[in-house]
C-alpha cells in the first residue's frame, strides 16, 4: 500500500539515525525530503506542508538533537505525526450496526469498487459478526451490476431483494427497508447507482435514497489509486450527501498511498476500510497505527 514512500521515507531516516549528532540543520534537510517524498507519493500539498511544519516544530527547539539518539526521535516524531493525520481526532469506530435492520448507503462512481465492496462487508459481518444481512442494488441504469450484486451475494452467503423491472431506486429503498424489517436481519446494505463523473443527477438520487433509508452510515467507495481524485470525490460526495466514512479500494496496486494520507487531514472523514484485492476476504479495517507503522517499515 505504501511501498514506494516506505522506501523513501527509510532511505532518509536510515541516513538521519546513522548521523548521531543532529544539527537544527540536519533536520530542516531531512524534513525537505520527507516533504518531496510526500508529494510525489501524491499527498495533497496543504497536507504535505502542514506534516512537515509539525514535525519540524516538535524537532527544533526541543532537547531531540541534544538526544542521545537523535534520529530515532526523529523518526518517533514522524510516526506519531503519522497517526494524527491518518485517525485526526480519534480512531474510526466500527459500524453502527445496533438497532436492527440498520441501513449502510454505499456510495461512489461508477468503478469505484462499490458493489464488490458491499459484498465484502455483507461477508465480514456475517462471518465474523454472525449478522444477517439483506443486499439491494438500487442501480436502475445497469441491470448487470444489479445482477452481479446477487451473483456476490450468494457467493458469500448472504441474501439479497428480488430485482423487480421497472422500479425507480426510491422505490426499491422502500422496499428493501420493509423486507429488512419484516425478514428481521440485522443490517441492510443498499447498493446506489454509480456513475463516470459526479453530476446533478447522481446526486440528486443519492439524496432521495438517503432521505427514505435514513442510514446508520453512509459509506463512499473510492479508488484509491486515482490518488488526490480520490480525496475531491470524497468532499464533492460529503458536502452533497454527508458521509460518514471511506472505503479505499485498489490499496493492493497503489504503492504510494496519498489518498490514504491525504483524506483526512482534507475531508475530515475517517477512512474505515482498505481494499487489498478482487477476491471477497480481500478488505482490511483501516487501523492507523499499524499503517504508521507499515509506512515507516
Ligand atoms: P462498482 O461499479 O463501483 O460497483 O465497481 P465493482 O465493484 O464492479 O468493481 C470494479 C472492478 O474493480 C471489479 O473488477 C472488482 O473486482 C475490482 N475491485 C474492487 N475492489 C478492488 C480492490 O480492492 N483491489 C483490486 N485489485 N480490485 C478491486
Amino acid at each position: 500500500m505504501f511501498e514506494n514512500l516506505s522506501e523513501r521515507l527509510g532511505s532518509v531516516f536510515e541516513r538521519l539515525t546513522k548521523q548521531g549528532a543532529l544539527s537544527d540543520a540536519d533536520v530542516a534537510t531531512a524534513l525537505r525530503e520527507v516533504r518531496v517524498a510526500l508529494l510525489e507519493a501524491d499527498v495533497s500539498l496543504p497536507v504535505a506542508r502542514d506534516f512537515v511544519a509539525a514535525v519540524q516544530a516538535k524537532a527544533t527547539g526541543q532537547s531531540v538533537t541534544k538526544s542521545v539518539t537523535p534520529g530515532q526521535q526523529v523518526v518517533k516524531i514522524v510516526h506519531d505525526e503519522l497517526i494524527r493525520v491518518l485517525a485526526g481526532d480519534g480512531p474510526a469506530d466500527a459500524l453502527k450496526i445496533d438497532n436492527p435492520p440498520a441501513c449502510v448507503l454505499m456510495v461512489g462512481l461508477q468503478g469505484s469498487g462499490k458493489t464488490t465492496t458491499t459484498a465484502k462487508l455483507a461477508k465480514r459481518l456475517h462471518d465474523k459478526q454472525g449478522k444477517r444481512v439483506l443486499l439491494a442494488s438500487l442501480d436502475t441504469n445497469r441491470p448487470a451490476a444489479m445482477e452481479q450484486l446477487q451473483i456476490l451475494a450468494a457467493q458469500v452467503g448472504v441474501d439479497s431483494l428480488p430485482i423487480v423491472k421497472g422500479e425507480s431506486a426510491t422505490q426499491i429503498a422502500k422496499r428493501a427497508k420493509a423486507q429488512a424489517t419484516m425478514g428481521g436481519y440485522d443490517v441492510l446494505f443498499l447498493d446506489t447507482a454509480g456513475r463516470l463523473h459526479i453530476d446533478e443527477a447522481l446526486m440528486a438520487e443519492v439524496q432521495a435514497v438517503r432521505d427514505i433509508a435514513q442510514p446508520r452510515e453512509t459509506l463512499l467507495v473510492v479508488d484509491g489509486l486515482t490518488g488526490q481524485d480520490a480525496v475531491n470525490v470524497a468532499t464533492e460526495f460529503d458536502g452533497k450527501v454527508g458521509i460518514t466514512g471511506v472505503v479505499l479500494t485498489r490499496m493492493d496496486g497503489d504503492g504510494r498511498g496519498g489518498a490514504a494520507l491525504s483524506m483526512r487531514a482534507v475531508t475530515g472523514k475517517p477512512i474505515r476500510f482498505v481494499g487489498m484485492g478482487e477476491k471477497m476476504d480481500a478488505l482490511e479495517t483501516f487501523e492507523p497505527d499499524r499503517v504508521a507503522g507499515r509506512i515507516l517499515g
